[in-house]
């Protein structure tokens, strides 16, 4: 008799959303019963045999009960206050990277934030830092870095987690330079800017042996430690022309926190150089390559080169594979790019990859998320794609040493006791709700290709049966091309129609929606400077002359699960349709 093959039971994502009428009330109740009940009996177990502050006498006297009357209408107001928040879990949200929050994710959340963990330092966080390295090994598994190699935090957001890696670069490019003009400086090398900043530390370390360089002598030349102008004058005098800082290359669609980074970290903002976008808005290799050669012509180091998984404005994935190729080619030459991939919206599509789910991507698409891999680091945003609460973002290096930051120390010597993060993230204090959300996420939902990936892929299905009912009966929906994933853009026009007449139909739809509470949608406008290709492929399609240089877009994120639901898709999306063809007039 053969034994009996555990078959899992086929997976059922209601089971893990509270439900667009509550469906879930009672047995999820009973869980956040539980953890308060928990949590409760946990501090009234912990040293049994002290005091009680809040003796009974004091508790029933009617000045108490004055107090608890003033918290609990002060509560009400707010629960009434908040029933006029942005309704984000129902289906008819389609608007931002938001919607219906998992259970294992407030599960995850409220639990530990009863507990109040402080992930700055183990003294203040000896279970949410342990939480937090699990949750960070989990999504790096996802990304495909090797889980037991990469390091991470958590952060605020997405915005936070870029920071994380231009700070990163920042120091790594400071001890190239500081080493390069130490030897300039004492022993007369000749200084060539450009390769210095990208040596690598295979190079950094034999020469800095070789040469017998110490730390002093690198830190007086630090751009980071000392006065930045004057380490650069140093430079331009060492390299024979003018120092003018690094760059960064970020596509030309890049989200704005790439330029309050350029902002805040003192590069200005006109240290991007913007790879320009393909007719189909995504990254283009050979411009990013041309962008590599110019800087160098300019002597400008690459402080990091950005690729986006994910765009925010139409859910683009760039080729991650073909810029990891060039970068690859430029490492074999000795020109050694940070590559950080910003993946804060796209970053879970890669849960799809391994499995079937992975056949609602295009193929390219597929190779772009494996090469995720092969990037020094990435952001992503659990509180997006995720399903998990705000604030929740994560900053994830390939390896320990790519996550080391400090101006000296660190890359030779450990500070702090292993998980104390302080030294090492731009925040200080930091929740650690996130970290067990993502946590309470990966044990229960997994991040792999037959469950979370299979969510995920049950969007990117959502966004398509948008597309064809939309083909159907929306004539004058003109759907951006192609669409990557599960955020579908698309202008309104008449056949004919100017891009300018275009755009004032599609902004006052936009308006008219937002009067509207039926359904929640977003709007992107595309500028020429970085969309020129896509916007005159996208004008063509509809006869319509190019006499604007911007495209307005109605952009729907189709992220909630319960678009899944054929009863929902039914009911739904003929009137979504029949209310859009209402505002297109
Ligand atoms: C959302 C987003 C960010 C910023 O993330 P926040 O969490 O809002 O700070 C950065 N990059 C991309 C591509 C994004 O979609």
């Amino acid at each position: 008799m053969s034994a009996a093959r555990y078959t899992p039971p086929p997976f059922m994502p209601a089971a893990y959303f509270p439900g667009p009428k509550s469906e879930n009330e009672a047995w999820a109740r009973a869980e956040f019963q539980t953890v308060l009940d928990h949590w409760f009996d946990w501090r009234r177990s912990l040293f049994r045999d002290d005091p009680s502050a809040i003796p009974d006498d004091l508790r029933l006297s009617a000045d108490f009960l004055k107090e608890r009357e003033i918290q609990a209408r002060a509560l009400r107001r707010l629960t009434d206050l908040l029933c006029a928040e942005t309704p984000k879990y129902t289906p008819r949200y389609i608007g931002h990277m938001v919607s219906e929050l998992s259970l294992p994710a407030l599960f995850g959340h409220f639990a530990a934030l009863l507990h109040n963990p402080n992930n700055t330092s183990k003294e203040v966080s000896r279970v949410g830092s342990v939480i937090e390295a699990e949750g960070i090994a989990m999504l790096a598994q996802m990304l495909g870095y090797d889980p037991a190699a990469a390091q991470g935090h958590f952060t605020g957001g997405g915005t936070m987690a870029n920071f994380e890696a231009v700070w990163r670069a920042r120091y790594r490019m400071d001890h190239w330079l500081s080493l390069a003009l130490t030897l300039a400086e004492r022993d007369g090398d000749a200084l060539d800017i450009f390769s210095a900043a990208h040596m690598g530390w295979d190079r950094f370390n034999a020469l800095r042996a070789e040469r017998g360089v110490s730390d002093e002598e690198m830190q007086a030349r630090s751009t980071v430690l000392q006065n930045p102008f004057e380490i650069g004058a140093r430079l331009s005098k060492a390299a024979a022309r003018d120092w003018r800082g690094p760059v960064m290359i970020v596509p030309g669609n890049k989200h704005f926190s790439w330029r309050k980074a350029a902002n805040v970290f003192g590069l200005g903002e006109s240290a991007f150089l913007n790879a320009p976008l393909d007719a189909e808005g995504r990254l283009d290799g050979d411009g990013f390559s041309a962008l590599v050669e110019q800087a160098r012509e300019q002597a400008r180091p690459v402080l990091l080169a950005v690729t986006v998984a994910g765009t925010t404005e139409a859910g683009e994935i760039d080729p991650v594979d073909a810029v990891a190729d060039r970068l690859d080619a430029l490492r074999g030459k000795g020109v050694d790019i940070w590559h950080h991939v910003d993946a804060a919206f796209g970053g879970f599509f890669c849960a799809m990859l391994g499995g079937a789910a992975q056949q609602a991507l295009d193929p390219a698409r597929q190779r772009a998320l494996a090469a995720v891999a092969r990037s020094d680091s990435v952001t992503i945003d659990p509180h997006k794609l995720g399903y998990i609460p705000y604030a929740c973002g994560a900053f994830i290096t390939r390896d320990k040493r790519r996550y080391q930051a400090s101006s000296f120390q660190a890359p030779y010597i450990e500070r702090k006791a292993e998980g104390d993060k302080w030294s090492c993230t731009l925040e200080g204090s930091r929740s650690a709700a996130g970290a067990a959300a993502t946590w309470l996420t990966g044990q229960t939902l997994g991040f792999g290709p037959e469950r979370f990936g299979a969510l995920l892929a049950a969007t990117i299905d959502t966004r398509k049966a948008f597309e064809a009912a939309l083909a159907e009966a929306a004539p004058l929906a003109r759907l951006l091309r192609p669409a990557d994933t599960n955020i579908l853009c698309f202008s309104l026009a008449r056949d004919g129609e100017a891009l300018s007449a275009a755009n004032a139909r599609t902004e006052r739809a936009f308006e008219r929606f937002q009067a509207d509470p039926d359904f929640a949608v977003s709007q992107t406008v595309l500028s020429a400077e970085s969309y020129g290709a896509l916007i005159a492929a996208h004008a063509a399609r509809h006869d319509g002359a190019v006499d604007s240089d911007r495209l307005v877009l109605l952009r729907l994120v189709l992220m909630n699960p319960f678009w899944a639901d054929a009863g929902v898709r039914a009911a739904l999306l003929p009137r979504f349709v029949e209310i859009l063809n209402r505002y297109s007039a």
